[in-house]
């Protein structure tokens, strides 16, 4: 079954050329018209509509209605020469939506689909080998949020997200931290300065630490994605990403009995 017509089965009418064709056309079987879905799961950035055929246009014209899609790995898909548009710009589509009916808009000689596939730089690559396949890498990248308790101002720091920047104020003590992932659950938890670890939470259902009172060790895990995190010590230094939670010398991240003043946080790749 074709992945970008609605039942049907791809009969190609034009290679790729990487000169004179930078896509590939399709029609249904018996050169028939189809809906035409989504290759992949995306985002729908640019789309033409009002389009007639006009064989002698030229540039985006050319294309007459599209739809051009921006997928989760950075690849776009573009879909050519339709008679209609079922969506508008900005909006998520998911493998298999419906985005238009075949047509002959633009500079077309009969309805078919012009599809093609552009890399990260939108640069138009073969698509052959993605006709029936995943573009690469296209999973849903994972984030995580994560924000630390400032002990001496006395209040939650902002939302950091993965490892733009860090969570705490160098110089400040962290005595709070709460996390959360973009996509299943991360469990947590901190040792407090001088104490002992403290409960394990889950997600944001709350916060890990007891306010007030300075740590000097954390743990992390997630069920979907390894974490890598680290933490600063207050007057000296970043210490080495740990991605392990357990009870040996690198299951945290900490040198218990030294203060922590900032932490960070990645997903690793
Ligand atoms: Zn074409």
């Amino acid at each position: 079954m074709s992945r970008v017509l609605y039942n049907a089965t791809n009969q190609i009418t034009q290679k790729y050329n990487a000169i004179s064709h930078k896509g590939i056309d399709l029609v249904k079987e018996k050169n028939k018209v189809s809906d035409v879905m989504a290759h992949s799961e995306g985002i729908v950035v640019a789309c033409k509509t009002g389009q007639v055929r006009n064989t002698n246009t030229t540039g985006d014209a050319t294309y007459g209605n599209y739809v051009k899609l921006k997928h989760n790995n950075g690849m776009y898909t573009l879909y050519a020469h339709l008679k209609n548009v079922n969506v508008k710009k900005g909006e998520k589509v998911k493998q298999g939506d419906l985005l238009g009916e075949m047509g002959e808009t633009g500079k077309a000689y009969g309805a078919h689909l012009h599809f093609e596939v552009r890399n990260e730089k939108d640069v138009r690559i073969n698509p052959t080998p993605y006709i029936d396949a995943d573009l690469p890498n296209n999973k849903e990248k994972i984030s995580v949020l994560y924000q630390t308790y400032d002990s001496v101002k006395k209040k939650w720091l902002p939302n950091v997200e993965n490892d733009s920047d860090y969570a705490g104020n160098l110089g400040n003590v962290v005595s709070g931290l709460t996390i959360n992932l973009t996509q299943g659950s991360v469990t947590y938890r901190v040792h407090e300065l001088n104490n002992k670890w403290l409960p394990i939470v889950k997600d944001r259902e709350d916060y890990a630490g007891n306010l007030g009172k300075t740590i000097d060790g954390v743990q992390m895990q997630s069920d979907s994605c390894t974490l890598e995190y680290r933490v600063h010590l207050k007057g000296a230094t970043w210490l080495s990403w740990v991605e392990k939670f357990d009870d040996t010398n690198d299951g945290y991240a900490g040198i218990l009995g030294k203060e922590i003043d900032a932490v960070q946080i990645r997903v690793k790749k």
